[in-house]
């Protein structure tokens, strides 16, 4: 009876569920979508059972992803949610790719905040020459340096690019679904969700691991993010990006409305149940959009920023550590060889009260 009064019996199918999953079960689109409709007195035991796949696969780690945004605006796409697109008037920094100085600077920076990985991101459709020539010549150094993970996202690639990028010692490459293949035509009309799929498809047969993710809040249905979920599954991506739409004043999409936090739980949980052995990162919009919920979001994710996005400003490094010593969870971290282990974030020195951004 008490069971019953207190929700426990509702809460057990996704321990259930759970289980299911760890041993084998895929899920179908009626679960992945039963998960974003979970009632939210059923949201604790929801993130119960999305924990119980993350601890199987990860434990209490955490990976920490540092982006240098390494050439920005001036991009002819028309990406709707994007403040570097050419449909966009929103006032940000435009520059032309760095230099390898300050890609180099960039890498200090993440090795500094104890990131394992360093994501260099450009905008623009494609990269060009000078751009590849920048990459391919900047990255053996700073892993040689650093021994950093390396993450590029420069856009759509042949698959002559995604090889040259892979002999040079990029280790995986970035290049977000964004949505539901049925809701890109509403996001972006300079290039197809096909176009997205085939670098992908060139990035895997070049032997990179593949990132790619999307953004939830752009008006897409709950059926077009689990359509996302499964394609991501389908095309065996090792990292899942999962950013909640900042809407960004002098883009389409600047009246866009909040998302709830609970909401943004319920997807994150959708991604875990779906690809329950992926890395799965809390990214842009955590702040604004989970708000004082972000630590829960780490019992389905285990990865997040530190640091800011590309245009907008990300909490300050120390209260993610803060966060992540608080959840008892633990930073993978990685020496100059590139020799992975696991550590406790850096301690806070500062007041808590005391710290902005
Ligand atoms: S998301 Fe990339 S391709 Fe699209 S507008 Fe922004 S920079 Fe350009």
């Amino acid at each position: 009876m008490i069971q019953s009064v207190l929700g426990a019996e509702q809460g057990s199918r996704w321990t259930a569920l759970a289980d299911r999953v760890l041993s084998g079960h895929q899920l179908t689109t009626e679960e992945a979508l039963e998960i974003l409709d979970t009632p939210d007195n059923e949201l604790l035991d929801l993130l119960s059972g999305a924990y119980r796949i993350r601890r199987h696969y990860f434990d209490n780690t955490v990976q920490l992803y540092f982006l240098v945004n390494a050439k920005s605006g001036i991009c002819p796409e028309d990406c709707n949610y994007c403040s570097q697109s050419k449909v966009s008037d929103a006032e940000i920094p435009k520059y032309k790719i760095l230099s390898e100085e300050q890609l180099i600077e960039g890498a200090q920076k993440a090795k500094e905040l104890n990131s394992r990985t360093y994501c260099i991101v450009i905008s623009g459709r494609s990269p060009t020459p000078q751009e590849m020539r920048t990459v391919t010549s900047v990255v053996p150094k700073i892993k040689e340096k650093f021994g950093l993970h390396i993450c590029a996202c420069l856009g759509l690639l042949s698959p002559d690019q995604a090889r040259e990028l892979k002999s040079c010692g990029v280790d995986r490459v970035n290049h977000n679904l964004n949505t539901g293949e049925d809701h890109y035509a509403e996001i972006c009309t300079t290039h197809t969700y096909q176009d997205r799929m085939e670098t992908l498809q060139a990035v895997r047969d070049a032997g990179l691991e593949m990132c790619s993710g999307g953004i939830i809040g752009m008006g897409e249905k709950r059926e077009h993010i689990v359509q996302m979920a499964t394609a991501l599954r389908d095309m065996k991506v090792q990292s899942i990006p999962v950013n909640f739409l900042n809407a960004i004043d002098g883009t389409p999409l600047e009246k866009r409305q909040e998302i709830e936090p609970r909401y943004c739980l319920k997807v994150l949980a959708m991604f875990r149940f779906v690809n329950p052995d992926r890395e799965i990162r809390i990214a842009g919009g955590r702040e604004i959009q989970l708000r004082s919920l972000q630590p829960l979001g780490l019992f389905a994710a285990n990865s997040i920023f530190v640091g800011d996005y590309l245009t907008t400003k990300g909490q300050a490094p120390l209260r993610d550590y803060q966060m992540i010593e608080d959840l008892g969870f633990r930073i993978v971290v990685r020496n100059e060889k590139g020799e992975e282990s696991v550590c406790q974030p850096p301690k806070l020195e500062a007041n808590p009260l005391e710290i902005v951004s």
